[in-house]
């Protein structure tokens, strides 16, 4: 058992450590080491779908991970993830299609060279690779391209058989269910990990079906991002009430350790897309409405090209600062 788990299921919270709000209802206890969350980061509501409600992010005292609390209810949470998550939900539209073909184009990997492998698509290598959230399998393909034995897990029904329409396998429960037929040499968590109820157990999940010199790559926002200061409630990576922690390198590299994983290396990116996104939210978010624009392929795509063209330095400086709004981390098994 990791170090700081043993205690976890039978610790109390020290009742003057947790703070009221107006005097009413008490804080919550953390997802990953159930300290006291004590810190009010701030409130906020949904700034792409519309999605009404008021959602907050806390501050663990102990493990400093910050998360939404209250995290929603499973049956809520796979109810919010069907009417507005799904792969399902768009399809054949003009900018699905836009981006089809940009992700299969060779401007595509000049891309993930300049602005950040986010995806980790742009790796070569053999063995067997899973792809955890491989949602309707555009990954697994460019995984397969690279020379790696692929297969995804993906708990949408949709997208799980959108994905074995391509032609793979693609299991539909969680890591954490898996019976093995042979133990896999590199476990994909992009942009997923964020969004999991219970990051620590996925990582446990994960480290008991890699083989012993397995790898881990993962990627997330960075809640040190100069862009969440520079937006405040718009930066797009707040994305209530999807995303419930939000990691730092310090938080995720102690979560890491604690599930086990070592050579743990961090990476600093800020795709232009997520700064595209920050920007059209800023503008455009209105409380209980969707922000379409998100969805306009022009305004999209020229935002981009000025973002990367005309403000790499900054890009690469923040990166350098460790003030990126993406972490890229891989770590081994042992
Ligand atoms: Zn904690």
């Amino acid at each position: 058992m990791p170090s700081g788990l043993e205690n976890s299921t039978t610790l109390e919270v020290p009742a003057t450590l947790i703070r009221k709000e107006s005097g009413d209802r008490d804080r919550g206890v953390c997802i990953v080491c159930r300290g006291p969350l004590v810190q009010h980061v701030d409130s906020f509501y949904d700034t792409r779908f519309g999605i009404d409600g008021k959602y907050e992010v806390w501050r663990c005292s102990r493990c400093q991970l910050e998360q939404m609390f209250p995290v929603p209810a499973p049956a809520q949470l796979k109810s919010l993830y069907e009417s507005h998550y799904n792969f399902g939900g768009e399809k054949g539209t003009l900018y699905t299609n836009l981006r089809e073909w940009f992700f299969s184009s060779f401007l595509y990997r000049m891309w993930i060279r300049l602005d950040g492998d986010l995806s980790f698509h742009g790796r070569k290598g053999t063995g067997r690779l899973i792809d955890i959230g491989c949602n309707e399998g555009r990954g697994l393909q460019i995984y397969a391209r690279n020379g790696f034995q692929v297969e995804g897990c993906e708990l949408s029904e949709t997208a799980a058989a959108e994905a074995r329409d391509r032609g793979f396998i693609v299991h539909t429960h969680p890591v954490g269910e898996f019976t093995l037929s042979a133990p896999y040499d590199v476990a994909v968590l992009s942009n997923v990990l964020e969004h999991v109820p219970d990051p620590l157990q996925m990582l446990l999940d994960i480290r008991r079906i890699l083989s012993p010199k397995g790898q881990l790559w993962i990627s997330c926002p960075n809640s040190q991002s100069w862009l969440r200061n520079m937006f405040g409630r718009y930066w797009i990576n707040w994305h209530v009430p999807f995303h419930i922690s939000q990691f730092s390198p310090q938080t995720v590299t102690a979560l890491m350790e604690q599930a086990g994983f070592t050579t743990i290396e961090i990476r600093q990116v800020t795709p232009a897309l997520w700064v595209a996104m920050s920007i059209i939210a800023k503008v455009f978010a209105k409380k209980g409405q969707p922000t379409r624009q998100l969805r306009n392929p022009v305004l999209v795509v020229a935002l981009l090209f000025l973002i990367r063209f005309a403000a790499f330095p900054v890009l690469w400086l923040q990166n350098m600062r460790g003030r990126g709004d993406g972490l890229l981390i891989t770590a081994s098994k042992a």
